[in-house]
């Protein structure tokens, strides 16, 4: 028996509990984690919270990620005692999740543990630290070069944003973080950005193309944000799209694609191969030092997972919320 946090589905909605939970009630997997560490995501409050259509099948086991120690394995890839991690594929969405003493899930989805990081270290950095690499290596791959000119990082103070912070400073790019919060100019620039500038303008609607400032941007904000952002870009330089704190809309128009060459990229981190994601676990154990993210980490055991995710839904937590599943 584990414990579990445990999402069913009642006349009037969902009940979430955290219960004991039996090995063989499982869903099938040919791998079998000890989850030691989980983190709570916004997908993940919105699912234990109710208050977004994230659970696809009931009842649902929720943590979009985890980290830990294989126990039982029925592929070469991995054996008892490997170290492993996971992020996305429809975890905690479609297959049950990280939110548990023990996971059952299929050896194509997981990750090796980078030897530089403890599973600790793995989830401090989580889907958001994974999330970012995914938009710096996008950038990359899109030509956009430390050279170019300054880029943009949207959302900077929260997970994906302060991250794509560290990761594109670390890489000798000059980054100016946009924030809704100046009262985290310090810690942006203590991490790595060259300058903070408010958010605000940025949800004006302005003119199809504005001055042409900025040589690339990591976008988590989406809306008119990301639109304003699309107009500022360089000539043949990149926007990676890749969240909708701000909203689903996009109201753009096609002249910085047909006039400058801008190109907007995409970044899906559920469903990315294999092979990328390995990458940019890898380039993040090289990139990130990790201790410099621990004074933005709270910490909770299991059993307060519900609570946090309350808290997360109500805006009364900060930076990174780790789940401490067993050590
Ligand atoms: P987060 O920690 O909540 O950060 C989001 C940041 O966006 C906030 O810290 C805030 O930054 C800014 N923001 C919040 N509300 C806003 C609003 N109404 N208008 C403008 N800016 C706002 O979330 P996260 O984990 O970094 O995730 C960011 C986004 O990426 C989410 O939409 C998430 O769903 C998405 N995401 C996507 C993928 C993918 O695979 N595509 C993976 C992970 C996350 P400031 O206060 O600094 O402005």
């Amino acid at each position: 028996m584990f414990d579990a946090v445990m999402i069913e589905k009642t006349e009037t909605g969902q009940s979430v509990s955290l219960r004991q939970v039996m090995k063989d009630e499982l869903p099938d997997g040919d791998v079998l984690v000890k989850v030691e560490w989980s983190t709570l995501n916004y997908k993940d409050a919105l699912a234990i919270t109710g208050k977004g259509p994230i659970v696809k099948s009931w009842p649902m086991v929720p943590g979009i990620d985890f980290s830990g120690t294989v126990v039982e394995s029925r592929t070469p890839d991995f054996r008892p005692g490997d170290k492993v991690l996971l992020n996305g594929w429809g975890v905690g969405e479609k297959h049950w999740g990280g939110l548990a003493g023990l996971a059952r899930v299929s050896g194509e989805w997981l990750t090796p543990l980078p030897a530089a990081f403890s599973t600790r270290q793995a989830m401090i950095l989580g889907t958001a630290g994974y999330t970012s690499m995914l938009c710096v290596m996008a950038l990359e791959h899109a030509g956009v070069q430390p050279s170019g000119g300054p880029v943009l990082v949207t959302g900077a103070s929260g997970g994906v944003g302060s991250i794509a912070v560290m990761l594109l400073s670390e890489l000798g790019y000059e980054t100016v973080a946009v924030t809704g919060r100046m009262a985290e100019k310090d810690y942006l620039e203590s991490i790595g950005a060259s300058r903070v500038i408010d958010r605000e303008p940025f949800t004006h609607k302005g003119r199809p193309l504005e001055k042409a400032e900025w040589a690339g941007a990591v976008d988590v904000v989406g809306g008119q944000v990301l639109a304003s952002v699309c107009a500022a870009i360089r000539p043949r330089g990149a926007v990676v799209a890749c969240g909708l704190a701000g909203g689903m809309d996009l109201p753009l128009t096609v002249a910085p694609f047909i006039l400058r060459g801008v190109s907007l990229l995409g970044i899906d981190s559920v469903l990315c191969p294999r092979e990328e994601r390995r990458e940019a676990w890898n380039r993040l154990a090289a990139l990130i030092d990790v201790t410099r993210l621990e004074n933005v980490v709270s910490e909770y055991p299991l059993s307060k997972a519900i609570e946090a995710a309350h808290a997360l839904m109500d805006g009364r937590t900060h930076g990174r919320i780790l789940i401490r599943v067993s050590e």
